[in-house]
């Protein structure tokens, strides 16, 4: 197969930066993909096809950028770091009508960031939103990007990301295993994982010191017994409820959900005595631990929360 992205090779990513007289940026994550095949993989997984409007996160030097340009009918990437527009211009030169770049902190890029950059795309595109978003993330940020984009923009179908390989265990694991915890319960609340595959450190320049995974995340909204999807208040509630169950992860349910509402001021301190009626109403033993719960366990809780609290 022809490759896809032309700058995925070692000495192709340092040309380009030597060119520009820049580095790579340990602070910043800069692992830049340098195997083609894993971008073909990254590609395949996240079945970007022309219908597509792409949202990448961190795009470097446009290794990544460059293959979905191919495929996709347009991208808009965000980046932190503020020396690689300059060569972000150069390398995505050939599909500049398709392409635009938000330059900030993807933390703090707002709905209405993505949308005007969709808007500076010359190329007709048939969705004022992307719908996908593929990344190859800033190892630091990762988990609470993904977690937050969920969160915020309902319009992200899927997300297919390589991450730190902890951290696709942590958003894969099932209930009663040790990588279970709050972040994978607040993860389902929002996505399910639809694939993944193991990326060695050699297929980065530099190479990193940890294992990485590339992980596809469809949206999939969590449905009560009826079969309608719960509220947001809901699921903000069972995601409380899920910070509670594992503050100290090692208590049964009623130490650890007292340890987390009494260090939450006043009104969490007036909610303890409570927590006997929370886990009777939602039918839950609370000498059990947080890891051996369900998600569906935890909107019972939260749902036994909501109508404490609201008394
Ligand atoms: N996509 C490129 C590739 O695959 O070769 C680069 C990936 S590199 C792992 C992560 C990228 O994210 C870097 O370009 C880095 O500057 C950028 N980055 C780091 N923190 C960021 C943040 N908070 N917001 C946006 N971009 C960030």
């Amino acid at each position: 197969m022809a490759k896809l992205s032309y700058l995925a090779s070692a000495s192709e990513t340092r040309k380009v930066l030597e060119r520009h007289g820049r580095g790579t940026k340990y602070s910043l994550g800069q692992n830049f993909l340098v195997n083609d095949s894993i971008i073909q993989k990254i590609v395949a997984l996240a079945d970007v096809n022309e219908d597509d409007v792409i949202l990448e996160i961190g795009p470097g030097v446009g290794t990544l950028t460059v293959a979905l340009l191919q495929c996709a009918q347009g991208v808009t990437s965000i980046e932190l770091d503020p020396d690689l527009p300059e060569i972000l211009a150069e390398t995505t030169a050939t599909w500049a009508d398709r392409f635009a770049l938000i330059e900030n902190d993807a933390l703090a890029v707002q709905e209405a960031d993505v949308v005007a950059a969709l808007d500076r795309i010359e190329a007709t595109l048939t969705r004022t939103r992307p719908n996908k978003l593929v990344a190859n993330l800033p190892y630091q940020v990762a988990a609470t990007v993904v977690l937050d984009y969920f969160q915020r923009f309902p319009w992200l179908e899927s997300m297919t990301v390589m991450v730190q390989k902890e951290v696709a265990d942590r958003m894969m694991a099932q209930q009663g295993v040790k990588d279970y915890g709050a972040f994978t319960v607040k993860l389902g609340m929002y996505a399910r994982p639809a694939g993944r595959f193991p990326v060695g450190p050699n297929n980065f320049f530099p190479p990193p010191r940890v294992d990485s995974a590339v992980i596809r995340l469809d949206r999939s909204s969590f449905v009560d017994s009826t079969g309608a999807p719960i509220t947001d208040e809901e699921i903000e509630a069972a995601c409380l409820m899920a910070e509670a169950a594992f503050v100290t992860r090692r208590k049964t349910l009623a130490n650890s959900c007292k340890t987390y509402f009494a260090g939450r001021g006043a009104a969490g301190k007036a909610f303890v005595p409570q927590l006997p009626a929370l886990f009777e109403a939602a039918g839950i033993d609370s000498r059990r631990r947080g890891e051996t719960l369900t998600r569906a366990e935890f909107v019972a809780l939260g749902h036994a929360y909501l109508s404490l609290a609201a008394q």
